[in-house]
């Protein structure tokens, strides 16, 4: 018994040992099916720009979000792979449009994987400069009811919002003004 003892203590050091050492967490890969190509594309997009990421340590689920407030968190605890929880209901995801989801997903990994943090100037049409604002994130999204006021149909701006996503430097567009 006593060297069963002993041994899982020298294979407990050993083990603690090896991992400190070399990487402390190894990276993990863990995409809800449902979120996948929204990632994908982001690589894509990313791509297209010059940019290369490695997307091997990430997590995306669904599930009840710290701050209730909000459709998406990320998560970059010290240790864990960064994390991003989405909620699942209505206006967030379920009866959201592709380009809302898109918008989510892209905000959430701009945090995530870009490191961005929040970045809310406007334009001076009122227009946000970055989808990574932290009040709405539906930039280049259909709004869902036309109250007039603001443009409805906000796709054409998506060039312009991945452009700044992925180079802040990206000049102001002409509807802006
Ligand atoms: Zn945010």
């Amino acid at each position: 018994m006593r060297f069963f003892g002993w041994a899982a203590v020298g294979l407990t050091f050993l083990l603690t040992n090896c991992r400190d050492r070399t990487n402390p967490e190894p990276p993990q890969y863990r995409v809800d099916a449902r979120v996948e190509p929204y990632v994908q594309l982001f690589r894509q997009e990313a791509r297209s720009r010059g940019k290369t990421l490695s997307i091997d340590n990430l997590t995306v689920e669904f599930g009840q979000a710290k701050n209730q407030n909000v459709c998406g968190e990320c998560q970059l605890d010290a240790g864990q792979p960064p994390r991003i929880l989405l909620r699942l209901d209505a206006p967030c995801w379920t009866q959201a449009s592709e380009e809302a989801r898109e918008c989510l997903v892209f905000h959430e990994l701009g945090h995530c994987l870009l490191r961005r943090p929040h970045k809310n100037t406007l334009f001076p049409n009122g227009a946000n400069v970055s989808l990574m604002n932290s009040g709405d994130v539906s930039v280049y999204a259909t709004c869902l009811y036309d109250i007039g006021g603001d443009v409805c149909d906000k796709r054409s701006r998506r060039a312009y919002y991945l452009d700044e996503l992925f180079d802040e430097t990206t000049p102001a567009p002409a509807w802006g003004r």
